[in-house]
């Protein structure tokens, strides 16, 4: 409760370009899950530098679990992506047999 009573009062800040910030999450090494306010327009040519924590800093020992945790979803994302590519092939290869026997039982 208390934590949603903060968060609401920081969103009443407006950002150095005078809009309402943005929360966001880090997923920096550093700061791994942690929410900070930012300007809206952040990568942008007309974005403030605008930039406040909402969250404490990270304890050394979640990071090194959050951290360990992102690295093995972006190692099984990749290889997702890998069999992917290979049912793909497999399929286009099973396709092209399909087609293959097709047009020897035709003609
Ligand atoms: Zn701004």
């Amino acid at each position: 409760m208390e934590d949603s009573q903060s968060v609401q009062k920081l969103n009443r800040k407006l950002c150095y370009c005078s809009h309402v910030p943005v929360l966001k999450t880090s997923w920096t090494e550093g700061n791994p899950g942690r929410r900070f306010w930012g300007c809206r327009f952040n990568g942008k040519v007309d974005a403030c530098d605008f930039f406040d924590w909402v969250d404490p800093t990270v304890q050394d020992r979640y990071k090194l679990v959050i951290n360990g945790l992102l690295r093995k979803k972006n190692e099984a994302e990749k290889e997702k992506e890998k069999l992917s590519k290979t049912l793909r092939m497999y399929q286009f290869f099973f396709a092209l047999v399909v087609l293959y026997v097709a047009v020897r039982v035709v003609f």
